[in-house]
């Protein structure tokens, strides 16, 4: 099982591109921020002790990302190859440990640049749905019927960190970790950087040549 690791703020598209990268038997998404909220939903401890953080655009604490990281690893198929990791690691300490655990090692950390205006455009317009977790955008990428998910008629919401106050939070805390983990893998000969600002398919066939 290889592991390549998705860098950049958020609403870089991350997400996005792994969602549709998955449709390829060989990749697994995971991410850290859906397993997160999964678990606010089902109202168990950690989901009750990661809430505060999620709410105020903090980080959740480093030994609980990492107990987590690897507990979820352990349930994926066996038969998974390519792991895409959504979210982790987001500190210095996370990227670290990641290392360590020889049986899934990181082939490549694909860094998605994309300028902070546009972060903050894609973020505070995005609406997800309550029930299938589709996403959605406002302006970019409407429902064709208002507050309705085109995939499922769950209704769509905003996040509780995506309004604008916690967003420039959360890409405050991105921008104090980012240069670190960008260091930390261009020293191991990993880091490849991807324009992310274009269009979702074409960003989806840039990452395709980097992945194959
Ligand atoms: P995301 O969906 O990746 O934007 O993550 C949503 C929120 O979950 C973040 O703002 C953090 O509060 C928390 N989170 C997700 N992944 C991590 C991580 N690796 N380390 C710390 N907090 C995380």
């Amino acid at each position: 099982m290889t592991v390549t690791v998705l860098l950049g703020a958020p609403g870089s598209g991350k997400g996005t591109q792994a969602k549709r990268l998955t449709t390829d038997e060989s990749f697994v998404h995971l991410s850290t921020g859906d397993v997160l909220r999964s678990a606010i939903k089902a109202g168990t401890a950690l989901g009750k002790q990661a809430q505060v953080s999620m709410d105020r655009g903090e980080l959740v604490a480093d030994t609980t990302m990492i107990g987590l990281i690897g507990e979820t690893m352990e349930t994926l198929p066996k038969r998974t190859t390519r792991i895409l990791l959504d979210g982790f690691p987001r500190t210095l300490p996370q990227a670290e440990a990641l290392s360590k655990t020889a049986a899934t090692p990181v082939d490549k950390a694909i860094f998605f640049k994309v300028p902070e205006k546009e972060l903050i455009r894609r973020l505070t317009g995005r609406r997800v749905c309550g029930n299938c977790g589709a996403s959605f955008h406002l302006v970019s990428l409407p429902p064709k019927k208002e507050n309705t998910c085109d995939s499922c008629g769950g209704p769509l919401k905003q996040r509780p960190d995506d309004s604008e106050a916690v967003v420039l939070k959360r890409l405050e805390i991105f921008s104090s970790q980012n240069s670190q983990l960008l260091d930390f893998y261009r020293q191991q000969g990993k880091l490849v950087e991807i324009d992310a600002d274009q269009p979702v398919a074409e960003l989806q066939a840039s990452l395709l040549k980097i992945l194959r």
